[in-house]
């Protein structure tokens, strides 16, 4: 780091700690930033700072929003369908394929008892207190189809079900553009039991 004068070592270590950025992608990007002009690196960092600091929780489905409740959850939307996700970004994802009409629900995490996580530690208990407004006909467990994911889709309908609210899991199985001969066991088995008449 001795290559560096310290202000330019400070930024590349703090662009460092950002996921999926390396040591040398970091002195690219901290390069990158010293030569645009600074109206350019004021935006950016006000950017940051704005997002973090108007950015929360909606106090229903708890995907990230700047107006609580969030967009979704104000629209007129069908209500009569909860899509329970994981992370945000999973939202980001359902709704780009412009599909699904229904509410979400972001649980923020899945149960894995490898990484200390419970159920208490995830929002399954505010999704079940969603649920007694009588209005929800379906929930859609659409966590990610791993042990954690599954895991979680397994307790939450556990919990669901005594509650007369038809709980449906997102199927899982060959990609589309996939090959048969590339596909492991478990997705294969998946894609089988998942099959529906055409
Ligand atoms: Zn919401």
């Amino acid at each position: 780091m001795a290559f560096y004068a310290a202000p330019v070592a400070r930024l590349i270590e703090e662009l460092e700690r950002l996921p999926g950025i390396g040591h040398k992608t970091a002195q690219r990007l901290a390069f990158h930033i010293l030569n645009q002009p600074l109206e350019r690196t004021n935006k950016l960092a006000k950017s940051i700072v704005d997002a973090k600091r108007s950015i929360r929780f909606c106090s229903t489905c708890y995907n990230l929003t700047d107006n609580d409740p969030c967009i979704v959850c104000s629209s007129n939307r069908d209500k009569t369908t909860i899509c329970v996700v994981q992370d945000p970004r999973d939202v980001v994802s359902m709704e780009r394929i412009r599909e699904y009409k229904g509410l979400y629900h972001v649980l923020h995490g899945a149960i894995s008892p490898m990484e200390g996580i419970g159920p208490e530690e995830i929002k399954i208990k505010e999704l079940l207190a969603r649920l007694k407004s009588n209005e929800v006909r379906e929930v859609i467990l659409a966590t990610n189809p791993n042990i954690e994911g599954e895991a979680t889709a397994m307790y939450t309908a556990r919990l669901i079900k005594p509650l007369g609210i038809k709980v449906t899991r997102i199927a899982h199985g060959i990609p589309v553009g996939g090959d048969l001969e590339y596909a492991d066991e478990i997705t294969l088995a998946r894609s089988l039991e998942g099959r529906r008449e055409i």
